[in-house]
């Protein structure tokens, strides 16, 4: 009798790990693309959102699974996150 991929031991072990880390993966790329929506739209393409000054770039922070990058308004102290450098767009 022949014997089947899925009944040689240590396959099944495997398996299950692999599927863990695909869902893990996939969680991961959700919540980046949620993120990242986000952070366009606090970008504001590089006006503040309170009043309308230029976010000058502050300084870069490390997270464990990312970094995070700072801008901030000289006029009003508006302090913003986002998850990559940006440019303006004209
Ligand atoms: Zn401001």
């Amino acid at each position: 009798m022949k014997e089947r991929f899925f009944d040689r031991p240590g396959v099944k072990p495997l398996i299950s790990y692999l599927v863990v880390i695909l869902v893990f993966g996939v969680i991961w790329f959700i919540m980046g693309t949620i993120n990242l929506k986000g952070s366009e739209r606090a970008w504001n393409n590089g006006k503040c959102p309170k009043c309308g000054e230029e976010l000058k770039f502050d300084s870069a922070v490390g997270h464990a699974f990312s970094t995070g990058f700072v801008y901030h308004c000289e006029n009003c102290d508006y302090v913003i996150e986002l998850s990559g450098p940006k440019n303006k767009q004209d």
